[in-house]
This record gives structure tokens, C-alpha cells and sequence, in this order.
């Protein structure tokens, strides 16, 4: 045997002797034997086919067998196992001949089956003759030192190269698992609303961490969520029958695994972060291996985790505005450029929004700036829920947001920008219990054909904005090149619109306003514009009245519309149809013509018709109008005898304080209110307020857009006499409204 070289394997991986001891004996094979028995490593001797001669007292405490039991065994036989990694057991081997000796760290098995992580350095033995006689092994255990060498390492590693949470908990599962194969690691986080949320399960099949996501943590909620629920491990060592399993466990069965050991990852604050979780394919808990790995890397979990958190919530002060959470100026650009050069290289259009709020800073005055925080709040968060997911929208500064909508055509995004515009048109109620109605203007600017670059569709999104508000508030324009070529289309929209007045291709539907219990008494009619252009389809009223009023075919317009709805109601007068009175819809523009009036009487006079007969709605910004002669107009109107009716009352930011002043009889109680009625406390109050009002100044309220019972029902019990909307009917032709009558009478019987 050549001691030599084994003492000098012994000098390095055992603990050195005391050479005050060596008195016993000067052999220095004796004095070998003495230092293999007292070290804490493992010793085996074998002979040329590696079956065991010899074995110390360490291999005894490390593996649990005693010499007799292993002697003549191979090695391999007594100590690999189902995970051993058996290419680098042959790798020893053939350098054990090759090269005189061989190392590696392999996973082996004690007598128990417990796994052990262990550093083989294996050296061959020879005769004087050089001839191979057997082998000598040192066999250290550094399941510890591995454990901290590999998470640690590594994970500390790959968090100073800002690897993302879910790619640094999915090493610790591998590594784990590396360490201890018997396992199946998963790490799952707990999020603010105590909901589990995946992270890593490398070994669990896609499909249960996807179920486990989102399920709240809970008393009996399996291993990891009550686990998180108690702040504390949960051990389930048979999945089949514990009570903790039982909604979850056919989930799991399937795949082989039966058992599972969850151990909270706590912040240092005591918050549970996540859980950790072994699943096991044998009914069993974890062993002190397991308890270990739990140890080292409940840390590192912690470490982790917190980290992000601590990011996340930097990131959220540096690129979030504080009021709204809305993305601010500066990630806003970031991300608005990118969405630019995204659109360039996919070749698709972009729209780039600039809302500003209109008379924000009267609210901020007059209702302090807490009120125009909420405003703010509110706002962004109509904005953010009217956008799409690829779309972005974020605070520019004060009362201006930035919205860009990605693959949008002009059309598109005038669309997106009226639902904007209607969305932020809702009433907000204040804290102080006063509602607002909102009102903001856009300015859109189109990629490519308005710019090339964010900056430029900003500051051509801002001009346009400001031409909206030019064009008096509440409204969207276009920036240039998109806006003249919607100017275009207006144009002949236009046209179309003077052909169809000259060849009267409009029609008037009329719709009912009911009045009495269940709505049984005609109140009256609304007439609504229609066109049905040969080409077009129909044109909805929202899109040719604008228009008309835009390009001065609204006298026009109205002329004709009143006219028509006087012929009708004479028509019926004469075949005995009971329409009481009929309501025509003027516009703000019209009561600029000082020749109003005079038409009207025209009208009655040419038909024979009463001016009781006869409703003119008209909306508030009539009354606003100071526009030189229009006050004289509608009080010139109101002397014929003719019925005036406040339409889509409540919607303006004007005051209550000229009604009384105003010679009308109706009031119109917007649909938007009545819409809302269900699940807004602020449209029920308005609506009660606008009652009460009604009342007090001896005012018809007429109700709009009454769709459901339950509207019918709370509109009725707060004494609104006259009801419209589809509920009754929707606006119908001539000859369907007697019909419409006509089963009315029938229903209600002889
Ligand atoms: P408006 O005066 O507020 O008319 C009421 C609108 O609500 C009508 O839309 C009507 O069809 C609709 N409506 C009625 N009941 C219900 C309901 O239960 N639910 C819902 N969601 N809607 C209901 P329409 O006919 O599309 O007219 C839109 C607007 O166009 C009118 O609003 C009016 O401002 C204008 N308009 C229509 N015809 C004329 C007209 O001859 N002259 C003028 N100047 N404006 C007109
Ligand atoms: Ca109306
Ligand atoms: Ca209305």
C-alpha cells in the first residue's frame, strides 16, 4: 500500500492531527488509522472492483451502516439512489485509472434513503509491482456548504443581474430540486387583495398553477394558502383525505403528487410575502434536509421579493402622478415614443389625443382645490377605463391628459375621442355634495400623416385642443391634414344633406309622452328628424344636425321640420287621430333669426292650428345665448301662444337663477339622468332637485328616455307627470304612431 499518497488525501480533506498525540505509536500506518477513525468524513477502502475492505467510524455516522453490513458490497451498490447522478460515478471511475484520481460532488443515498450532497475524492492504490489493487476514498458531506453555495451564489447572482422575480424564484425551485430531486418546488406570492399569484413551479404542471392563481388565501385553503393564511408551515403529508385539500385535491392527484409542506416567506415586518412548497409523490413531510433547504431559501425568497417591492414602489413615485396614478409626463413620453416607433415599424396608424378639461379652474375657485383634486381623480379614471389594453393614456400637467391610441384611423379615433368626451361629460358629485357636469376639449393629431415623432404630434394634438376650445369647448378637432380631409368629407356630407332637403328625402318619426297611472293618457308627441340617404344608410340626427347647424342649412332645416310636424298634426286633427300636441325640436342657432316668430304664425295660420298645438324644445345654451335680438325672439315666440320646453335640462354648466325669468312651460329632464337613476345617488338627486324645481315654478317635467319599469316607477312616485322614452314606444313614422294608438285603445278596452 503506498501510504504516502493516501496521507496526503487525508492531510486535505481531514482534520489535522494533533501531533502531541502521535505518542502511541511511530507506525505511521497505525497513526493513519487513528486519524481516519476520529475524522467526521467518511473513509472506505475497496478492493480492484471497488468492493469494501475497510470503512471508518464516519462512514458509520454518515450513512448509517456498520462496517459488517458493507463489507464485500460495492460502493456504488450501498450508496447511490434514485437521483445519483450515475455519469459522474463512472467519470470517478475512469479517472480513478486514467489520470490517478478522481473528484465530484455527487448526491448519494444513506441506508435510510436520505439524501446527502457529498464530495468524492476517490485515489487508486497500487503495488510495488505498479499494479492496481484497490481504491481509497474520502467522502466529505457538504449538503450545507452546497445549499449556501448554490442559493445563495447563485440567487444573490442573478439578482445583481436584474433578473425578474419570477425568473429568480424559478432558479431557487430548480436548484432546490437540484439538491433535493425527491421534490417538487413552488413558490407562489400573496398580493395586496390576499389573492396567490404563480411565480415558479418549474415541476407542477402549467394547469395547477394557473387554478391556484387568484384563489384568496384562507383558513382551509390547502397547504399554501393556509400556509399564508395562519403565518406559519402547513404540513399535508396525504392530499387525498385532509380536509385542508379538499376543493383543491383532484387538481393535484392526478399528477402523482400526494403531499405537500408550505412554509410562509415573511417580510421582515412580519407580512407574508408568498409561501414556499415542496409536493412530494409518497405519502410523507418534509425530513431534515428539507427543513434545511426551507431555511436557506425562505431568506433568500424574502430577500428577493422585498426587493421588488421595494423597486415597484420606487418606480411607481418616479413614472406615476401621485393624484391619479396615471402615468406622468415623463413615462408618458417614454412610452408614447415607443408606441410611435412601434406604429412606424408596423406600418400601422396612430392617433395621439390632447384633452384638456374645460373651465377647470372655475371649479378649483369656486369649489376649492380639493374638489378640483376630485374632478382630477375622477377623470383619470374614466379616461383609463375608456381606453383600450394596448392603449395608453397619462397626465400631462394639471388639467391636461395625453391619450394614444395604437392602430387607430381618424375615424377610430374620432370615435374614441367622442366616447372620451362623453364619458367625462358625466356628473361628478363633489365632496362638498354639489355635482359638477364636466366638459373637456381634444385635439387629435394623426401618425403618420400629421408627424413623425412625439413632440411634433404633441404640439399639434395641443394647437389643435386649443381650436377646439375655440370653437366653443366640449368639442374634438382634428390637427391640419386629418381635420381638412374630415372638413372634406363634411363637405360632402353637406351636399348630401342639401339634396336631400331640396328632394325631401327627410322624414319626422314622432315619439309618445305618456301621462296618468301607467302611462294610459297621450301627452303629446315628439317629432325626430330621419334620413335615410340612397347610399349612405341611415344618417343618425347627432351627426346631420351638427352639420347642419355648422354649414347654415339649419334655418332650413327647421323650416322644414316644423312645417312638416304642423301638416302632420293637421292631418290628424282632421281624421280625428288624439294627438294632443306636437313637440319640435328648434336649435340654438335658430333663434338667432330674427324671423322666427313670424314663420311660426305663418305655420299655425296655414294649417289651422292652435298654438297650444304646438311645442318648441330648445336647449339651454339658448337661454345663454346674448347673442344680439335672441332673447326678443323666444319672447316673441312665447307671445303667439306657443308652448316652450327646456330640452336636455341639467346637462349645462349655466345657472338655475334665469328660469324663473324665462317664459317657458316644460322642462326636459336629460336621458343621461334618467339612465343613471338605478346605480347613481347623484343622478337621483338631481332628478328629485329638478322635480322640485319644476314644481315650484309651476313647470311641466318631462322625462326622457324612460327605458325600464323601475325608472317609470321612481320617476312616478316623484310626482313627474309625463313620461318618454322606449319604454312606451320608440320614435315612429306617422301611420306606426296611429297604430301604436289605435292598440293602445283596444288594450285599454271599450
Ligand atoms: P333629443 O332632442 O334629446 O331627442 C331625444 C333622443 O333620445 C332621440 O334621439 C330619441 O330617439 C332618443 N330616445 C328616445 N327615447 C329613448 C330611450 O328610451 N332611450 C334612449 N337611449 N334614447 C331615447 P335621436 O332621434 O337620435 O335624436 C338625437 C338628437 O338630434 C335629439 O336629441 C335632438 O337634439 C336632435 N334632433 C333630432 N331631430 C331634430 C330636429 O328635427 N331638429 C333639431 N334641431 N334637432 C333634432
Ligand atoms: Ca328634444
Ligand atoms: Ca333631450
Amino acid at each position: 500500500m503506498q501510504t504516502s499518497r493516501l496521507l496526503a488525501v487525508v492531510d486535505t480533506e481531514a482534520s489535522p492531527v494533533d501531533g502531541g498525540h502521535s505518542r502511541y505509536n511511530d507506525d505511521p500506518l497505525q497513526q493513519l488509522l487513528e486519524v481516519v477513525n476520529q475524522s467526521d468524513n467518511a473513509f472506505i477502502v475497496g478492493g480492484p472492483d471497488t468492493r469494501i475492505t475497510f470503512a471508518n467510524a464516519g462512514f458509520t455516522s454518515m450513512f448509517g451502516y456498520t462496517l459488517d453490513e458493507v463489507l464485500g458490497r460495492t460502493v456504488s451498490a450501498c450508496l447511490t439512489g434514485p437521483h445519483t447522478d450515475m455519469q459522474a460515478v463512472e467519470r470517478i471511475k475512469r479517472e480513478l485509472r486514467q489520470t490517478g484520481g478522481g473528484r465530484a460532488d455527487i448526491l448519494l443515498y444513506t441506508k435510510a434513503g436520505r439524501p446527502l450532497w457529498v464530495s468524492v475524492v476517490a485515489n487508486p492504490l497500487f503495488d510495488a509491482d505498479g499494479a492496481f489493487t484497490g481504491v481509497v476514498g474520502v467522502l466529505a458531506d457538504i449538503t450545507q456548504t452546497k445549499m449556501h453555495e448554490v442559493l445563495q451564489y447563485k440567487l444573490l447572482h442573478a439578482m445583481a443581474e436584474e433578473l425578474p422575480l419570477p425568473q429568480l424564484m424559478d432558479l431557487v425551485c430548480r436548484e432546490v430540486e437540484h439538491i433535493a430531486p425527491e421534490v417538487a418546488a413552488s413558490i407562489l406570492a400573496v398580493d395586496a387583495q390576499g389573492q396567490l399569484q404563480a411565480l415558479a413551479a418549474p415541476s407542477l404542471p402549467v394547469e395547477f398553477s394557473n387554478a391556484i392563481t387568484g384563489v384568496s388565501i384562507g383558513a382551509g385553503v390547502g397547504s399554501c394558502g393556509t400556509a399564508a393564511w395562519r403565518g406559519e408551515p402547513v404540513t399535508v403529508t396525504d392530499i387525498a383525505t385532509d380536509p385542508l385539500w379538499a376543493p383543491y385535491k383532484d387538481l393535484i392527484l392526478p399528477h402523482g403528487l400526494v403531499a405537500c409542506w408550505s412554509s410562509p416567506i415573511m417580510a421582515h415586518d412580519g407580512r407574508v410575502l408568498g409561501t414556499f412548497a415542496f409536493y412530494y409523490r409518497t405519502q410523507r413531510g418534509p425530513d431534515a434536509l428539507h427543513q434545511r433547504l426551507v431555511d436557506v431559501s425562505l431568506h433568500l425568497c424574502a430577500l428577493a421579493m422585498e426587493r421588488e417591492e421595494s423597486r415597484a414602489h420606487i418606480h411607481h413615485l418616479a413614472f406615476y402622478d401621485a393624484l391619479t396614478s396615471l402615468p406622468n409626463r415623463k413615462l408618458l413620453r417614454t412610452k408614447a415614443e415607443r408606441a410611435v416607433s412601434e406604429a412606424q415599424r408596423a406600418q400601422e396608424p396612430l392617433a395621439l389625443l390632447f384633452i384638456n378639461i374645460d373651465r377647470f379652474k372655475h371649479v378649483n375657485e369656486e369649489q376649492g382645490h380639493g374638489a378640483g383634486d376630485v374632478l382630477l381623480s375622477e377623470i383619470a379614471n374614466r379616461l383609463s377605463q375608456e381606453v383600450r389594453g394596448r392603449d395608453l393614456v397619462g397626465r400631462q400637467a394639471g388639467d391636461e391628459f395625453v391619450a394614444v391610441l395604437t392602430d387607430c384611423s381618424t375615424e377610430q379615433a374620432a370615435a374614441a375621442a367622442e366616447r372620451l368626451l362623453a364619458a367625462i361629460a358625466a356628473p361628478v358629485e363633489l365632496p362638498s355634495g354639489v355635482s359638477v357636469h364636466p366638459n373637456a376639449s381634444v385635439g387629435v393629431a394623426m401618425f403618420p400623416e400629421d408627424g413623425q415623432d412625439f413632440d411634433t404630434l404633441l404640439r399639434e394634438a395641443d394647437l389643435a385642443m386649443r381650436q377646439a376650445k375655440h370653437d366653443g369647448r366640449g368639442c374634438l378637432r382634428f390637427f391640419n391634414d386629418a381635420m381638412n380631409r374630415r372638413t372634406l368629407e363634411r363637405l360632402s356630407l353637406e351636399a348630401a344633406l342639401r339634396e336631400a332637403l331640396r328632394l325631401g328625402q327627410l322624414h319626422l318619426h314622432y315619439q309618445p309622452q305618456v301621462s296618468g297611472s301607467a302611462g294610459s293618457v297621450l301627452y303629446g308627441v315628439e317629432a325626430l328628424a330621419r334620413w335615410e340617404h340612397p347610399q349612405l344608410g341611415p344618417v343618425s340626427p347627432d351627426q346631420f344636425i351638427p352639420l347642419a347647424e355648422e354649414c347654415g342649412l339649419i334655418d332650413e332645416l327647421t323650416r322644414w321640420g316644423l312645417g312638416e310636424a304642423c301638416r302632420q298634426m293637421a292631418d290628424w286633427r282632421a281624421r280625428g287621430v288624439a294627438v294632443p300636441r306636437v313637440a319640435v325640436n328648434v336649435s340654438a342657432r335658430n333663434f338667432q333669426n330674427p324671423g322666427l316668430p313670424a314663420l311660426v304664425a305663418e305655420l299655425l295660420r296655414q294649417h289651422g292650428l292652435q298654438p297650444q298645438d304646438l311645442t318648441l324644445e330648445m336647449t339651454e345654451s339658448v337661454v345663454m345665448d346674448t347673442t344680439e335680438g335672441v332673447p326678443a325672439t323666444i319672447e316673441a315666440v312665447q307671445a303667439l301662444g306657443v308652448h316652450l320646453s327646456l330640452d336636455d335640462f341639467g346637462t349645462g354648466y349655466s345657472s338655475l337663477g334665469y328660469l324663473h325669468r324665462l317664459p317657458i312651460h316644460e322642462l326636459k329632464l336629460d336621458k343621461s339622468f334618467v339612465q343613471d337613476l338605478a346605480d347613481n345617488a347623484a343622478a337621483r338627486a338631481l332628478t328629485n332637485t329638478v322635480l322640485r324645481i319644476g314644481d315650484g315654478l309651476d313647470l311641466t317635467v318631462v322625462a326622457e328616455g324612460v327605458e325600464t319599469l323601475m325608472q317609470a316607477e321612481f320617476l312616478t312616485s316623484r310626482g313627474c307627470r309625463v313620461l318618454q322614452g322606449y319604454l312606451y314606444a320608440r320614435p315612429l313614422p306617422a301611420d306606426g304612431l296611429e297604430q301604436w294608438l289605435a292598440a293602445r285603445h283596444a288594450d285599454a278596452g271599450p
